[in-house]
């Protein structure tokens, strides 16, 4: 629990999860968390030192060469689930947390954070499956498989969603046998730390899961991912720091699954039912403030209706309340730091002098309830073209560019045109089109006439840029597994090479 000091609002978060333990930094330090809804300090929260990552990856190899290791597998699944009703015990108070800290919207947070459980109790039913086969050969020796864990995972989480990309990276870690020292983003640790309570009263044996905030390049990110005693890196974010992770881990030949963002196209076709489809590409180019991977940033429209769709993003932009991230009102919350807020006003930039126009929104907003704090208004370019930064780029703002087509190769054109493909999206009222163009978009998620239905059981990854690996789904279970094979002989004899 927070200690609050007298005489301040600022929460204190001052203690680190490690080996079951709730211990304060070897070094000492603090992170500073920023409310993103008033740009002031909310929360002071214990930053690792390297001692603490020595210490986090010691435990969790012990809790992997000890108690967890050697549990059976039903054993770990009803750990599990006992974390899993905990967490929907506390879904609200999470919920608040993660609004407050990386200014998600509280209506947002409360609908993901409060499913979060069934996913853990998903996961938990997959701990005892992991089987592996028995493969045919003579008689003379019995060969098979067996799945066993990678080990020790280090678990690096983005700003974003942190509670969200925490569940997708522990559910299969902890079914597939794995230990994980968590890493969270340095502006959004507070609720990812709060989770080492749930973990404790599970009653999760010492070691198997370690908290460390602390900041990413040169310092506690850096060092786990080159810790000899860390077997696999688990990263969702950018993807330079991807690749500044697999040239360090790589020293010492660690697995990595990355997620790395997306610019997916949202393709309208004029036999859409069109109303549903704005529904759809207006929410998911301005839900989480636009700092979500999977939003369909680039939204496609077929010419005949390309007026039609761009007055209709028009008027619901207006309608969008931006305010306070935990007011309940809030439709649309602030940027969750003010780098990113920065990046967005870039961005904005960029699409004006490359030439789209400007159809609404576009500035930051401040004074009355915006106060000092990072939010900006939803945003609508229209006339864009896919060469555009506006186009190509992650922006992770709530910036839709709206980019004619003409007919169905032109859509799958564009969409293909992207280093990215992570997801995509497309709405019509042909069963053939939607069959035909979605086993053309190159992207590791297809959505049809619906859009960002993401679950635990469905795999979640991208092609090219987007990363390596998925996330959810049975997919994810065997990334933290290594396949073992095993041959014994059936009759004990090895001949003589030397003999005559
Ligand atoms: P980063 O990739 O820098 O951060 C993600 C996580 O990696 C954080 O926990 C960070 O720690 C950590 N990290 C940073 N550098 C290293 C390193 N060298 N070794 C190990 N860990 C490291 O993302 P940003 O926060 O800089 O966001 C930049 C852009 O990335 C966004 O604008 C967006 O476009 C994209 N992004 C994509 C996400 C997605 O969901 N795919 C999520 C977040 C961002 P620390 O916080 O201390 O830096």
């Amino acid at each position: 629990m927070p200690v609050t000091p007298a005489n301040s609002d600022i929460l204190r978060f001052d203690r680190l999860y490690i080996g079951g333990e709730w211990v304060l930094p070897e070094e000492g330090g603090m992170i500073e968390s920023i409310d993103p809804s008033t740009g002031a300090v909310w929360a002071l929260v214990a930053r690792a030192g390297r001692g603490d990552v020595d210490r986090a990856v010691a435990a969790a190899r012990a809790a992997l060469e000890g108690p967890w290791g050697t549990m059976p597998g039903h054993e770990r699944a009803a750990l599990m689930r006992r974390f899993a009703d905990l967490y929907q015990a506390r879904a609200g108070e999470l919920a608040e947390l993660e609004a407050r800290d990386s200014g998600r919207a509280i209506r947002e947070a409360r609908a993901d954070i409060g499913s979060h459980h069934n996913g853990y109790h998903w996961w938990a039913s997959l701990a005892d499956k992991a089987s592996g086969r028995t493969i045919p050969f003579d008689n003379t020796v019995h060969a098979f498989t067996s799945r066993v864990p990678v080990g020790v995972v280090a678990a690096i989480t983005p700003w974003n969603v942190p509670l969200m990309a925490a569940a997708w990276k522990l559910g299969p870690a902890l079914a597939a046998g794995c230990t994980v020292v968590l890493k969270p983003a340095e502006q959004t640790p507070v609720g990812t730390l709060e989770l080492g309570r749930l973990f404790e009263a599970a009653g999760f044996p010492p070691g198997v899961v370690n908290i460390v905030p602390g900041y990413g390049g040169g310092d506690v990110g850096e060092w786990l991912v080159a810790h000899p005693g860390v077997d696999k890196v688990a990263f969702t974010g950018e993807g330079g720091t991807a690749r500044a992770i697999v040239n360090v881990g790589s020293q010492t030949m660690k697995r990595f699954t990355f997620e790395l963002g997306g610019k997916s196209p949202h393709i309208i076709f004029d036999d859409a039912d069109i109303d549903q489809a704005l529904n759809a590409a207006t929410n998911s180019a301005w839900t989480l403030c636009g700092q979500s991977c999977a939003l369909g940033s680039r939204v496609l429209v077929q010419r005949s209706v390309y007026d039609r769709v761009v007055a209709g993003f028009r008027d619901c932009a207006a309608r969008v309340r931006v305010g306070p991230a935990c007011d309940a009102n809030t439709h649309m919350g602030p940027q969750a730091h003010l780098a990113q807020l920065e990046k967005t006003v870039a961005y904005i930039g960029y699409g004006k002098e490359d030439g789209a126009e400007l159809i609404t929104g576009g500035e930051r907003l401040s004074g009355g309830i915006h106060g000092n704090g990072y939010f900006v208004q939803p945003t609508v370019f229209a006339g864009v073209s896919n060469d555009m930064r506006i186009a190509q780029d992650e922006i992770f703002g709530p910036v839709a560019a709206l980019i004619p087509f003409d007919d169905e190769d032109d859509a799958v054109r564009i969409a293909n045109d992207t280093r990215y493909g992570l997801t995509a999206g497309l709405w019509t009222g042909d069963t053939g089109r939607a069959h035909r163009v979605a086993a053309k978009i190159r992207a590791g998620m297809v959505w049809v006439n619906t859009y960002r239905f993401i679950r635990w059981s469905t795999p979640y990854g991208g092609f090219g840029a987007s990363g390596w690996g998925r996330e959810n789904g049975v997919e994810a279970l065997d990334s933290y597994l290594e396949t073992k094979t095993t041959i014994i002989s059936t009759h004990g004899r090895f001949p003589d090479a030397y003999a005559d």
